[in-house]
């Protein structure tokens, strides 16, 4: 599989507790950022009440989801608050292939699993301003049943923790100021020499530049 090394794209991973506003945020990016695909990944949580099965998520059994597993077919895998969730191999192997910007919203242990295999990949981080805010927001969306809510607020110090093994980190306060930069990441990886040389291959070459990369 090629590395976001010798790809035109670039791979990147935005992690975050629930409730720091992640996804507002990646959605506000992708309709801003079009090029950028984001994965959907399989997951064994039911749907939400406006999920749907091949949008948000690909909704499986556990069975289903141990025998793809079993099978390599994830790229990366992890229980995360009592579901397994996961990122299909084949459809990342795929867009890295054909140079597409990739976005995966994934947790700290799956983010730890693609790094290995993409060490190039770029890990975002996104805090809330506080602990008070991410309980609020969490209480806000209401999509989820009481006991959800308290699993995933005790779980969140234990997430932020993982903070400092990602690259950037975003704090979600404003959130125009948060998706700006987050879009300044974006718009800064693809500024990178590889990404550059990858994706205007015919002009390094007339220029007389020679990639020598790793
Ligand atoms: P939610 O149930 O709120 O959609 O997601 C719960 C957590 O699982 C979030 O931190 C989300 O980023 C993470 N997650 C979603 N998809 C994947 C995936 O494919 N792999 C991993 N490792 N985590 C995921």
């Amino acid at each position: 599989m090629s590395d976001a090394h010798t790809s035109s794209g670039s791979l990147f991973m935005v992690v975050a507790p629930s409730g720091a506003g992640k996804s507002t945020l990646v959605n506000a990016l992708l309709a801003q950022e079009p090029a950028i695909k984001l994965s959907i990944s399989y997951t064994t949580r039911a749907p939400r009440p406006a999920e749907q099965h091949g949008r948000e998520y690909y909704f499986t059994s556990d069975d289903d989801f141990l025998a793809r597993r079993l099978a390599g077919e994830f790229l990366e895998s992890a229980e995360v608050h009592g579901n397994y969730y996961g990122t299909s191999r084949i459809l990342i192997a795929n867009q890295m292939q054909a140079g597409t910007d990739v976005l995966l919203e994934i947790d700290w242990q799956g983010a730890q699993q693609v790094k290995k295999q993409f060490p190039h990949a770029i890990g975002i981080f996104i805090l809330p301003p506080s602990i008070p805010a991410l309980e609020e927001r969490l209480q806000k969306r209401g999509q989820d049943e009481p006991h959800v809510i308290t699993r995933r607020i005790l779980a969140a110090g234990g997430e932020i923790a993982h903070a400092p093994e990602f690259e950037y980190v975003i704090i979600n306060q404003e959130f125009a100021t948060a998706l700006a930069e987050l879009t300044s990441i974006v718009r800064a990886a693809r500024c990178r020499f590889a990404q550059q040389a990858a994706r205007n291959a015919s002009l390094f070459a007339q220029l007389g530049i020679h990639a020598n990369l790793s």
